[in-house]
This record gives C-alpha cells, sequence and structure tokens, in this order.
C-alpha cells in the first residue's frame, strides 16, 4: 500500500484527491493545509512516504518552500499549481521535482491519477543511461530517478551489454550515440537481437539529428529519439510516453491471454503456450503431463444457487487450482466453463496419482458461503504421461481420461 504526503490549503482539493487515488490505486494519503502542518507531517514520518504532492502556493509558503522541503528529506515530489505563467514552471522544473499538474478543474484530478499510478508503478521499472559523458549520464540518471525507476548507468554500448545481461528485465534504454567501444547505433542492433520493441524500449539521446540520421536510429529498432539539448520537460514526456506504451502493450497481452473470471490463463493462451512447451519438452528431453479437471453436476449448482452462485464456485476452483500447481512452468487454464486443464513437467510418475488424489480431495474440501448457503462440489479428473505424440493428442488422451472418470462415478481421478 502506497502511502502520499498530501499539501494543499485547499480543503476541498485534498479530500478529493485522497478520495480518488484511495479508490482507484489503493494508496493512502495524509493530509496538511499549511507549510507547518506539512513539515510537521513530513518530519514525522519522513521514511514512510512514497511521494509528496504539494501545492506550490501556501498561505505560509508563497514561493514553493514545502516543495523544498519535501525534496530535501528526499520525498519524491509531485507539485500541483493554481498559477502557470512560464516563471514559476521554470522555477518548479529548475528543482528535483517529479512532475506537476496544473490544477485548473477538477477534470486534472484524473491527469493527476494517471501521473500517480505511473509513479507507483515505476517503482519496479529498470531502467538504463548509456553515455560516455559523465555529466548527461549523471543528469539522465537523476531525471530517472526522479520519476522513482531503479536506474543502472554505463559508459559505452559494450557496458551497457553487460548491464542487461545481469539484469534482463530493464525495460528502458536511453543511450547517447557517439561513444567509444561500441557506439548507440550498434547497441540498439545488438539489443534488438533479443528484446522486442514491446519488451525494451530504446531512445537514442543525440547532438546528431537531421533527415539522414534519424530514420537510421529508427530503422535499428530505437523507439524513440531526443535531439541534445533537450529540455526537462522533454526528456520526462518522452519517458513517459514510451514507458505508457509499454504498459499498454503489456495490459493487452494479459487481456488476450487471460480468462476473465478467473485470471486464470484462457484456452487461446493454453494453446499457444501449451504447444511451445511441449515442443521444448521434446527436445530437451522432459516430460509433461496434462490433467483435465471437469466440475461434477455443475448444472445442478446453477439450478439450485443461481449463475452467480455458479460463478463463484469456478472462481474458487481456479484459486485453488492455483494453490496446488505454483512451478513457474506449470500452465493453468480455464479449458471450458466448467472446465479446467494444468499442464505440468512431470517429476515422477510415482508419485503423480497421490497428488492428483490431493488435488480431488482438496477441491472436495472447499466451502463457498453464498448467502446464507455453504456450496461444495466435487470434480472428475483425467490426466495423461504420455511419453510421445503431440500437444493435442496429449489434451485428448486426457479428456478420454476425464469421460471415463464421469462413467466410473464421478469425484475421481483416471491417469494412464
Ligand atoms: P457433469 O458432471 O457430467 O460434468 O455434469 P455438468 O452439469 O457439470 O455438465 P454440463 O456440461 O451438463 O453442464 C455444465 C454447465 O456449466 C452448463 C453451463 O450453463 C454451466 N456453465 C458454463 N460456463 C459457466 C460459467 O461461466 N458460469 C456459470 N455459472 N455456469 C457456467
Ligand atoms: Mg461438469
Ligand atoms: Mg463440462
Amino acid at each position: 500500500m502506497a502511502k502520499i504526503l498530501l499539501v494543499d490549503d485547499d480543503k476541498i482539493i485534498t479530500k478529493l484527491v485522497a478520495l480518488s487515488l484511495f479508490k482507484k490505486l489503493g494508496a493512502v494519503c495524509e493530509a496538511a493545509h499549511s507549510f507547518a502542518a506539512g513539515k510537521a507531517l513530513a518530519d514525522a514520518n519522513v521514511l514512510d512516504y512514497d511521494l509528496a504532492i504539494v501545492d506550490y502556493n501556501l498561505p505560509d509558503a508563497r514561493e514553493g518552500e514545502m516543495i523544498d522541503y519535501t525534496i530535501a528529506r528526499s520525498i519524491p515530489t509531485l507539485v500541483l499549481t493554481a498559477s502557470f505563467d512560464s516563471d514559476t514552471r521554470d522555477q518548479v522544473l529548475s528543482k528535483k521535482i517529479v512532475d506537476y499538474v496544473v490544477k485548473r478543474d477538477i477534470k486534472e484530478l484524473d491527469y493527476l491519477e494517471s501521473v500517480v499510478r505511473r509513479l507507483l508503478n515505476n517503482r519496479t521499472v529498470k531502467g538504463l543511461v548509456v553515455d560516455d559523458s559523465m555529466v548527461y549520464r549523471e543528469s539522465m540518471a537523476q531525471l530517472l530517478r526522479n520519476q522513482l525507476l531503479v536506474v543502472f548507468s554505463a559508459e559505452n554500448g559494450v557496458e551497457a551489454l553487460r548491464v542487461i545481461d545481469q539484469h534482463p528485465d530493464i525495460r528502458i534504454v536511453i543511450t547517447d550515440y557517439s561513444m567509444p567501444k561500441m557506439d548507440g547505433l550498434e547497441l540498439v542492433t545488438q539489443l534488438r537481437k533479443h528484446y522486442k520493441k514491446d519488451a525494451m524500449a530504446i531512445i537514442i539521446a543525440s547532438g546528431l539529428g537531421g533527415a539522414s540520421i534519424i530514420p537510421q536510429f529508427l530503422k535499428a529498432g530505437a523507439n524513440d529519439y531526443l535531439l541534445k539539448p533537450y529540455s526537462t520537460e522533454e526528456f520526462i514526456c518522452r519517458i513517459n510516453a514510451n514507458l505508457e506504451n509499454l504498459q499498454m502493450i503489456q495490459t493487452l497481452k494479459d487481456h488476450a491471454q487471460t480468462d476473465p473470471l478467473t485470471g486464470l490463463y484462457n484456452r487461446r493462451y493454453l494453446f499457444e503456450a501449451g504447444s511451445t512447451l511441449h515442443a521444448s519438452a521434446v527436445r530437451s528431453n522432459f516430460r509433461l503431463y496434462a490433467v483435465l479437471i471437469d466440475i461434477d453436476h455443475f448444472k445442478t449448482v446453477n439450478d439450485t444457487y443461481g449463475h452467480e452462485a455458479g460463478d463463484q464456485v469456478i472462481r474458487a476452483i481456479a484459486d485453488k487450482l492455483r494453490e496446488f500447481f505454483r512451478r513457474k512452468t506449470d500452465i493453468v487454464a480455464r479449458f471450458g466453463g466448467e472446465e479446467f486443464c494444468v499442464i505440468s513437467s512431470l517429476e515422477s510418475e510415482d508419485n503423480l496419482p497421490a497428488f492428483l488424489e490431493l488435488v480431488r480431495a482438496g477441491i472436495q474440501g472447499i466451502t463457498i458461503p453464498y448467502g446464507h448457503h455453504k456450496i461444495t462440489v466435487t470434480v472428475s479428473i483425467g490426466a495423461t504421461t504420455p511419453r510421445t505424440g503431440t500437444f493435442e493428442a496429449l489434451l485428448k488422451e486426457a479428456d478420454d481420461l476425464l469421460y471415463q472418470a464421469k462413467n466410473s462415478g464421478r469425484n475421481r481421478v483416471c491417469i494412464a
């Protein structure tokens, strides 16, 4: 849970902001309405705040003194300002702030929420700056740190590749063009062999611009381009736009591969990832097993308690399956309405029957409270561990075994 210090003398604004950040982001705001009260809160909880949102102009601090105060205490600071003359703007941007939001009207609060959301997300995002100039390297790193990113730096392309080897989850790279050992263009080319544009954003920052050089960068796979010298504000905007793109693509991917009711993988993803896993199992000589799990007499649950209750049962079983199949490589999917499929790697054929029996009993042991009812269900399970065959054949075999489990009385496991 994020904790935010909110200092603004407008009590209505603080109330609205606190409410919206809590509702939408689960962040808790502590509010102060003056410089004095803000200082007191900051001093009392300095290590606690993830972020400060500070009004530029307070009754007892007309010149942004509260901003200096939180920055001096290393609390990342987002500035709210009512006025937007260029003097104020330049003054605000010369401080090590995260960003500023102009509070012209209530709609700006949506923007504030999106900025806070991004910042809180940024805390787990890794960035890398690559430049042979120490001054640029330091200043870019500082700007990224102000955006709460986890920052690494390197002096040239060769060193950058080394850093990325150690931290393959680096999501954004800002690199200079001319550097000794390996320049920015070669670095982009090397990185693109392993990281697609939607997995890592690369921005080239160079003093060289112009019609002939920029297309070269973009064709090599750079996501974006920054002409040096840039303004702080342009730098922040570019970084944010690129991070937002990555985030958006990730969200789309998540939606495309998960089942909305349970959050498990959907059928489409199961076939995609399952085939890939199956192919690599064949290549590397490890074995997979497939499990199909179908709720017994589920129609009766719907007919007795209603569809909403049925949905809750499906969710509860999904949660249970997640508990049982928690290896990183396990694929746990909702296969159809009330049917689930798990693909997992086989460690020991001998232990599998007992393990699946635990799964069956575990599901039978769930009670789902619904109104003043307590719903329980059982499942039938079909599982197979073949040494040969295609992925589709694996599923077909598990399905046949499930059918067998149903026909021989339900609430049981059938294994090939
Ligand atoms: P069996 O033991 O043979 O599997 O019987 P069953 O009643 O579980 O199987 P059947 O295939 O006859 O019925 C499955 C029911 O699951 C019918 C369908 O309305 C219901 N169902 C499918 N998807 C959902 C869902 O997302 N939510 C709810 N509540 N019900 C669903
Ligand atoms: Mg069923
Ligand atoms: Mg069914």
